[in-house]
């Protein structure tokens, strides 16, 4: 990708893109350490400009569309993106270095997020309550209004969509904020929601710095809501900062999900879906089930099938199609990565492959299984955020959700069994937003995605998501002639 290649605008506000009046920010590619281009982002004088233009768009033709008009302009966004996907799968993988065949997977699924949007956009509506006499009362639904919306570096764009869309749905504005790291997607998001008609100004991007530049947009009062997706330690500071203003908030955070397999699974299968949960996106991914917890009669068996598998993944250059896993998103989240593998070793757990930093350029680091870890280690309880998983026997149903939920988090789980009343009975007792029974994927449009416990609040991808970025306001009508005011 030559720097000619990409938009050099940093920012896009009121319709506009142009250079930020930000810092300068070198684009690099994780997987070769190559600089792509180098973007002036946003100020925080343009967050308030960017805030500004999604007010005006309220106060003009944007806050006018009907729930039709919206819905057919959340399908030609759609439409723009499928269009335009070749190009936006290569700067995606470019930007964030995961493998290219994961990243094509997720441009489409940003286009059928915005559909499934787009076909729910209709079914915002008020309620009538006739309660008597004179008097009835009722309901509208309005847009909440200004929504700042914060997303991180690992899933750029389907991050973005997956809160843009039911926004634009409900009829808000938004001003989201990329990482500074990854705002090619977002910025291209944009220009393609304004050829697909979206009015300027309804979709501003403000890429930058994460407390000055998100900060700000939090606690800007004009902003009424606040959707982030992100670490818990900073879903904090965001509620810490929203708070003053009584900011109406939707926290996606992290997660240190649990694979349960029990020793009636099928185990090909079981091995299969564990590999791709963890390690997909070189498990960069809050919902990467890095804690592989094993019944212990099939625990050794399916450990050394597990490392085969883990130690088979073709990594390399993300933009082969036969990659299975890319880099990570930079040198110093590998390091990070790998401090904690080597605590877990230099602390007695067991590693079984990976577990080196690879010589040679870019942030790549080897799928990594480690056996054996004490349950109170970082490593069982702390997000790592990379390809390794860790291995751990239990017995019987009652260990097993023990330790799948003692830990802070509760995004996700999947549970591996032949027994058809396990998933079901289990599903009631682990603590998490999303359980799945012998399925490893997690998320679809219309089924509601969100954490339990410090995994943060709220639910994307779902209808109720719309109840997020709208208000009901209650109308109370006296149709009699004299008034029922108990003062004369
Ligand atoms: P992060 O919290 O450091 O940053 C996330 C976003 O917040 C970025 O845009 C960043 O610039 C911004 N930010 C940082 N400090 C801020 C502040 N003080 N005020 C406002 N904005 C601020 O997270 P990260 O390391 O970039 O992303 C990885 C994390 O995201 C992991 O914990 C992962 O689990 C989580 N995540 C959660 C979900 C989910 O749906 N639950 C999805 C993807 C990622």
């Amino acid at each position: 990708m030559t720097t000619a290649a990409l938009d050099t605008a940093g920012v896009l506000v009121a319709g506009e893109a142009r250079e930020g009046r930000g810092e300068e920010q070198t684009i690099f590619e994780p997987a070769t350490g190559v600089e792509v281009t180098a973007l002036r982002l946003a100020s925080t004088a343009d967050v308030d400009d960017a805030v500004r233009a999604a007010a005006a768009a309220l106060a003009g033709r944007w806050g006018r569309t009907s729930a039709p008009q919206r819905s057919r302009l959340l399908h030609g966004l759609a439409d723009a993106i499928e269009a335009d996907a070749e190009k936006l799968v290569e700067i995606e993988t470019r930007n964030v270095g995961k493998a290219v065949t994961a990243v094509r997977g997720e441009v489409g699924a940003a286009a059928a997020v915005l559909r499934y949007y787009a076909s729910v956009a209709g079914s915002i509506e008020g309620s009538a309550n006739p309660i008597g006499g004179s008097l009835t009362a009722y309901t509208l639904r309005e847009s909440v209004g200004v929504c700042g919306q914060i997303v991180p570096w690992n899933y750029p764009l389907s991050m973005a969509v997956a809160k843009v869309a039911p926004a634009l749905a409900a009829g808000c504005s938004v001003v989201l904020k990329p990482d500074a790291l990854t705002p090619l997607s977002a910025l291209r998001l944009g220009r393609l929601a304004l050829e697909a008609g979206i009015p300027p100004g309804a979709l501003n991007v403000v890429p930058g710095d994460g407390p000055t530049i998100g900060g700000h947009l939090v606690a800007h009062p004009e902003v009424r809501k606040v959707s982030f997706t992100g670490s818990t330690a900073t879903g904090a500071e965001v509620m810490k900062a929203g708070a003053p203003l009584v900011k109406r908030l939707t926290l996606e955070l992290g997660g240190k999900s649990p694979s349960l397999v029990f020793a009636d699974a099928d185990l090909g299968e079981a091995v299969k879906g564990c590999v791709w949960s963890v390690y997909s996106a070189a498990g960069q991914s809050c919902e990467a089930r890095s804690r592989v917890l094993v019944e212990r009669e099939i625990h050794d068996e399916f450990l050394t099938r597990f490392v085969e598998r883990a130690a088979l993944l073709r990594v390399g250059d993300p933009l082969a199609e036969d990659t299975q896993i890319g880099s990570l998103i930079s040198t110093r989240h590998r390091d990070r990565v790998h401090e904690l593998v080597e605590a877990a070793r230099d602390q007695g757990a067991q590693v079984h492959c990976g577990g080196e930093v690879p010589s040679g350029d870019g942030a790549f680091y080897p799928p990594t299984t480690i056996s054996d870890p004490d349950h109170g280690l970082a490593i069982e309880q702390a997000e790592v955020f990379g390809p390794v998983a860790t291995v751990v026997p239990f017995d019987g149903e009652d260990e097993a959700v023990r330790l799948a939920n003692d830990v802070r988090y509760g995004l996700m789980a999947t549970v591996w069994t032949g027994d058809p009343a396990r998933g079901p009975r289990l599903a009631r007792r682990i603590e998490s937003g999303t359980i799945g029974v012998n399925m490893p994927y997690t998320s679809f449009p219309g089924v509601p995605f969100g954490g339990f416990k410090q995994s943060g609040f709220g639910r994307e991808f779902a209808l109720e998501t719309l109840d997020d970025y709208l208000e009901t306001k209650s109308v109370v009508l006296w149709t009699g002639k004299k008034s029922p005011t108990p003062i004369d």
